[in-house]
């Protein structure tokens, strides 16, 4: 089947610094993809790339088999490109009903329809609904931030960082739940420094180093190499 999300030789920079040396990446239709590679490889450029916060200097990149190097961030949203960035992007001085209700804005969905959307997914924000986002917990944050890209109705989901400041236990949760949603046919491309929870749900894992992709295979693959991967990018 063809990729749904496919980048072919993309260079990308920050001024005159090219921080992707010609990425090629291809991400099946209905997958959930890890991303993996140490501090710096490129990840979170990549996925800047994607969600066109960062133009490529060069290459291509196709969603849905639409060239889209130049689309601005709302046209990919629209297309059904949808970004967690690192951090969560959520607001935190609104509540959790007002953070939903936002998110749901571009589309049609009601409230009420949005609502049943994040709170039957997350029951524990259902609880939490007139709470400032802020002053939750950091796993309730980051529920909430999926829960507001599940409301956009996603057809590719792209995830920075899960991990980024949680306890294993519940890192392992919203995995198992990034792992529901693309059983019902998100793609979920998930950057992850932190190997082991996105490999557990992962149909495919890409390793970064230095700005390409090394390696694409099956998680079991890329967890046996993973040091030497690793490796092997330091000593590039
Ligand atoms: P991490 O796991 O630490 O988040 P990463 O793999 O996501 O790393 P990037 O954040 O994409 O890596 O960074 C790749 C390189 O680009 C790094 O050398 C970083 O310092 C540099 N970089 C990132 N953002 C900028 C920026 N806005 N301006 C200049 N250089 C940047």
């Amino acid at each position: 089947m063809a990729p749904i999300l496919e980048l072919q030789d993309v260079h990308a920079s920050y001024g005159r610094i090219e921080v992707l040396h010609g990425v090629d990446l291809a991400v099946p239709r209905g997958a959930v993809v890890a991303l993996l590679g140490p501090n710096g490889a490129g990840k979170t450029t990549l996925m800047k790339v994607c969600s066109g916060r960062l133009r490529a200097a060069s290459g291509h990149v196709h969603l849905g088999g639409s060239h889209v190097n130049d689309a601005a961030p709302d046209a990919l949203a629209r297309a059904g490109l949808c970004t967690i960035p690192e951090g969560r992007g959520i607001f935190p001085n609104l509540t959790v009903a007002e953070n939903l209700r936002l998110s749901g804005l571009a589309g049609r969905a009601s409230a009420a329809e949005i609502y049943e959307t994040a709170f039957t997914r997350f029951p524990r924000l259902a609880e939490r609904y007139d709470q400032l986002a802020g002053s939750m917990s950091g796993g309730e944050q980051q529920m909430l931030a999926m829960a507001r890209a599940l409301v956009t109705d996603p057809a590719v989901l792209l995830v920075d960082e899960l991990s980024m400041g949680l306890a294993p236990l519940i890192v392992r949760q919203l995995y198992d739940v990034l792992g529901q949603i693309a059983e019902r046919g998100v793609t979920v491309v998930a950057v992850e420094q932190f190997a082991d929870m996105a490999l557990r749900v992962a149909d495919f894992a890409a390793v970064m180093t230095h700005g390409r992709i090394v390696a694409f295979d099956e998680p079991e693959v890329i967890r046996r190499d993973l040091a030497a991967l690793y490796l092997g990018g330091a000593a590039a």
